[in-house]
């Protein structure tokens, strides 16, 4: 069901949760990808050791 909403929601790939594109609390560009976190230290963690949290089944 269309509802107009242009939102994009991401998922934090630290945490899980879902981002807003338009209000995350930080980006990290990897392989080409750009990905989105809900808070600074998620950021951080992820640029820490980015493959940790991408290759998670
Ligand atoms: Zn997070």
């Amino acid at each position: 069901m269309a509802t107009g909403l242009e939102n994009t929601m991401a998922i934090d790939p630290v945490c899980k949760m879902q981002v807003d594109e338009q209000k995350n609390a930080g980006t990290s560009d990897y392989n080409g990808t750009t990905y989105y976190f809900c808070a600074p230290g998620c950021k951080r963690k992820f640029d820490a050791d980015p493959e940790k949290y991408l290759k998670s089944a």
